[in-house]
């Protein structure tokens, strides 16, 4: 048996007090937290989630609220509980670089430290599928701000294909992505808001006959679908909502 958690669903900004979105893949071989905000080393305290669970990290992009994350999570895995498993991490090209850089400007270099554990970065190329972990992962370009190396994810563990979207605005060959996944985890941000780089509801329900996978699970949820999210037509996450896989 499989279980996804959400660690959080909100979009960048915490909209309605939740947590950015992340979540917890626990396949039969392990765990993989996929993507890692600011809020998400919070979010496993709170769901007693131990730092120790997690074999890999995929990142799918590099706004803060999916990877600023990293460098608490790497800090508290060597100083507060001695980690001695390896840990992977895996995203879009230059994943080192940005993770690295990023943690410079926190105030807290991954430099000249004595890591008591292995940190494996491996890049993702869309189309090469890969084993990061305990599952078996491809990326593929989703339509989101340029510099951040956008993607979605394609996780396959356990004869199930999880699919998700990442942060991106709706683009023609995203239905083919997701194709016949198991489960397909996708940003909604907005209800009817034309921003081009995230999907909206509206978006959804009009491109709803193009998706032929099996069950569909809302996240990134911004305050205008928040407001609206009684009324929706798909599944919405919670923080902290746990799915038998
Ligand atoms: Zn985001
Ligand atoms: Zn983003």
């Amino acid at each position: 048996m499989s279980e996804l958690v959400f660690i959080g669903t909100s979009d960048a900004f915490g909209a309605g007090g939740r947590r950015q979105s992340a979540m917890l893949l626990r396949a039969p071989g392990g765990s993989v937290l996929v993507d890692c905000g600011a809020t998400t080393s919070g979010g496993l305290c709170d769901l007693g989630i131990s730092r120790d669970e997690i074999d890999a990290i995929l990142i799918s992009h590099f706004h803060g609220d999916h990877f600023g994350g990293i460098p608490f999570l790497l800090l508290g895995a060597l100083y507060e509980d001695q980690r001695r498993r390896p840990l992977a991490i895996a995203g879009p090209r230059g994943v080192e670089r940005r993770v690295r850089t990023l943690a410079t400007a926190m105030g807290y270099s991954l430099d000249e430290r004595e890591w008591t554990f292995p940190i494996r970065f491996e890049e993702l190329e869309p189309g090469r599928e890969r084993e990061i972990g305990p599952v078996t992962v491809d990326a593929f370009e989703v339509f989101h701000q340029p510099q951040t190396e956008p993607h979605g994810l394609a996780i396959r563990f356990a004869n199930q294909r999880l699919v998700y979207s990442g942060d991106t605005g709706f683009f023609p060959e995203l239905a083919e992505r997701v194709g016949e996944a198991d489960l397909f985890v996708c940003e909604c941000t907005y209800h009817d808001n034309d921003f081009e780089y995230h999907i909206s509801h509206k978006d959804l329900v009009a491109r709803r006959h193009e998706f032929h996978c099996g069950r569909i699970v809302l996240t990134h949820l911004g305050d205008e679908m928040l407001a609206y999210r009684e009324k929706a037509a798909f599944e919405t996450a919670d923080d902290g909502l746990r799915l038998r896989l």
